[in-house]
């Protein structure tokens, strides 16, 4: 191979390498996220604001003694991502935290980019994760307990997991994820409620039921 070839096939590795999903390991100590509205390239990490610029306030948020963002029913969030936290740009984390009223539940979903660790602040949750038993991959096993204050729990990275607010009193927690984009896909929500809809026949076969019963639920996500 002509070397011109091989330095070629070098030098396209290494500018590949920046349109790697993945959370990379950095290359600095900080890679603070720069707000660029020109910005056109649409991967997990973003552009690093100029170093000279950056103060103490990229590496902050504050606001997670309580939370007021719209969850589900009956609950709310708030988070301290890069979006709130520009300096955690390339660093491969995530906080959030989350409060929960009696009898509200966090529908099963998944993370696909992230590992979840759950701290319990307060309150009683059942919570668990689902995956194919490694005993017998044709079946499926639940891990679930229930969780209270001062607990901690994981959840393995693109497992589909849920949880429920059991007790009397509300529930909070703080769950930290290995990827500063971990993903939150919801799983009702993306069978049910996708933008344009499964088929019918699809959902109905899956489900083992009438397409009437898939009606009916798809009326609740739409
Ligand atoms: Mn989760």
């Amino acid at each position: 191979m002509a070397i011109h070839t091989t330095l070629t096939l070098a030098i396209i590795a290494l500018v590949s390498s920046f349109a790697n999903a993945y959370d990379p390991s950095p290359l600095q100590d900080f890679c603070v996220a720069a707000n660029d509205p020109k910005a056109t390239i649409f991967v997990n990490g973003r552009a690093c604001k100029d170093p000279k610029l950056v103060t103490a306030d990229d590496f902050f948020t504050s606001g997670l003694n309580t939370s007021k963002l719209p969850a589900f029913t009956g609950s709310t969030y708030s988070a301290a991502s890069i979006n709130e936290i520009p300096g955690l740009n390339t660093l491969g984390l995530t906080l959030i935290r989350n409060d929960f009223a009696p009898n509200s539940v966090t529908p099963p979903h998944i993370h696909p980019r992230a590992t979840e660790l759950v701290l319990i602040l307060e309150g009683t949750v059942y919570f668990g994760f689902v995956t194919a038993d490694p005993s017998d991959r044709t079946k499926n096993r639940v891990y679930a307990k229930t969780y209270s204050a001062g607990d901690v729990f994981v959840t393995p990275q693109g497992l589909i997991h849920f949880g429920a607010n059991i007790g009397a009193g509300k529930v909070s927690t703080i769950a930290v994820f290995n990827s500063q984009d971990p993903g939150f896909n919801f799983i009702p929500d993306q069978l049910f409620g996708s933008n344009p809809p499964i088929l019918d026949d699809v959902l109905s076969k899956a489900f083992r039921v009438d397409k009437k019963v898939i009606d009916q639920i798809r009326a609740e996500f739409s």
